[in-house]
């Protein structure tokens, strides 16, 4: 596989060196320059199929010249081993949870994949990858979990002291091995700065193998089209898979444009939703035509508070650019809290089903869509995250019903480890280079 950037059509790079750069020099994203469609036999028969052969099967046609089968399938078996059940919410809706892996959110699946394919390139004899990730809540649990224990690897996780949730700073905080966590007194922006500036310090470079675990990074996205397939298998199953629309709580705009890529691959979908919150740039852009970035607002919904979605570019590439056909095939919603609150309340009362707010979004998005088109079909929502990880945003009667998974109850018994940090660059790279 060859992948170009979208900034630049002509640039050509394999990909080890998109997964280990991240992002291309010109500060596009990296793009596959060929999209394979699956085989339709397969298709058809995919109900026949289990996650991990699914995952297999679509990962192959992307990857097959990048690694050997054995081994992709090996990465495969060890970061896809937890599932993505489908359940039912009332007639001909489905809710797709996407939270039961290590870190409580669907982002366990970029993560736990993108760390064994760095430890798979990562030869014995060179220096061992040292990956550096600034996180405002969930993205650094998903990581350091997905790198936990991986040969060859070191993560330091930098995160805003005071505005993680406390479920979060434990996902962060409790790992020993070969995952260290810096709290900063400071904000989010801070955390990413250090990072940014580590990565721009030539000598500190020539020192360490640095790399960055964020989610543009290409290998987080390809893992998130193996649960759009297996929920269509799932459907299928059920008799239900004749027109599917897929609901999608959208901040980066990542699993959306993975759902996309399934559908370039040759997944059969009617339509796609892009739910936010108030930070609504893209549904903004597909009322007028317009596509304006702005600052991000705070919401419940927390890990969609974008105001300009890193991978909406890809979506634009995936469509070369052509509002038209993106109009086919994609609507958007936007949200505010107050809303959002309704929508949890209203999951709860009607159907006894506790959402976190990002899911409680993408749930409203389909009942609005609904209001639109009378006609026959089947929608399926993503639950991006387990309620547990929000305890704030509910009322006390919907509080008191999360059930709190044992991964958490054991995370609650654990001794917080980090290192307190000012936020100052020489104290930082002080720390990359003497605790190492
Ligand atoms: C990251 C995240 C999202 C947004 O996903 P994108 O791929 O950035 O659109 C939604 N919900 C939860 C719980 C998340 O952690």
């Amino acid at each position: 596989m060859k992948l170009y950037s979208t900034n630049n059509h002509r640039l050509s790079v394999d990909f080890e060196t998109a997964v280990f750069n991240s992002m291309p020099l010109d500060k596009g994203l990296f793009m596959p320059a060929h999209i394979p469609a699956l085989d339709p036999e397969f298709i058809a028969q995919i109900h026949e199929h289990t996650l991990p052969e699914i995952a297999f099967k679509v990962a192959s046609a992307l990857l097959a010249e990048v690694m050997p089968a054995d081994d992709l399938k090996q990465i495969i078996d060890e970061a896809i081993n937890f599932e993505a059940p489908l359940k039912t919410i009332g007639a001909n809706t489905y809710v797709l949870e996407l939270f039961h892996g290590p870190s409580l959110a669907f982002k366990d699946f970029g993560a736990r994949f993108m760390s064994r394919v760095m430890a798979y390139f990562l030869k014995d004899n060179q220096k061992i990858l040292d990956v550096l990730v600034a996180t405002s809540g969930d993205t650094g649990g998903a990581v350091a979990l997905g790198f936990l224990g991986v040969p060859n690897t070191r993560v330091t996780i930098l995160y805003p002291k005071g505005k993680v949730s406390e479920i979060q700073e434990l996902q962060l905080c409790t790992n020993g091995q070969n995952i260290h966590a810096i709290e900063v007194d400071g904000t989010f922006d801070d955390c990413q700065r250090l990072v940014k500036e580590a990565f721009a310090d030539e000598a500190l470079n020539d020192r360490l193998r640095l790399t960055s675990a964020n989610s543009i990074n290409i290998s987080r996205l390809i893992p998130q089209t193996f649960y759009y397939f297996n929920a269509y298998a799932e459907l299928k199953r059920l008799g239900k898979a004749g027109d599917v629309v897929f609901s999608v709580p959208s901040g980066n705009f990542g699993n959306i444009a993975a759902g996309l890529l399934a559908y370039k691959m040759g997944l059969p979908v009617k339509q796609f939703i892009a739910a936010t919150n108030v930070n609504d740039s893209v549904p903004r852009y597909l009322e007028t035509g317009v596509y304006e970035t702005r600052p991000s607002v705070q919401t419940y919904a927390n890990a969609m508070d974008v105001g300009a979605p890193s991978n909406w570019v890809r979506i634009m590439d995936l469509f070369d650019q052509d509002r038209d056909a993106i109009l086919n095939i994609l609507k958007g919603y936007r949200f505010t809290d107050e809303e959002t609150l309704v929508g949890i309340k209203a999951l709860d009362e009607q159907f006894g089903y506790v959402a976190c707010p990002h899911t409680a979004i993408a749930w409203l998005a389909f009942q609005k869509y609904g209001q639109e088109d009378s006609g026959k079909y089947t929608g399926v929502f993503l639950s991006t995250a387990h309620a547990c990880k929000f305890p704030d945003v509910f009322p006390e009667n919907i509080r008191m019903k999360i059930e709190i998974p044992e991964q958490v109850k054991s995370l609650l018994a654990k001794e917080k480890s980090a290192t307190a940090m000012k936020p100052d660059y020489e104290a930082f790279k002080n720390y990359l280079t003497t605790f190492y």
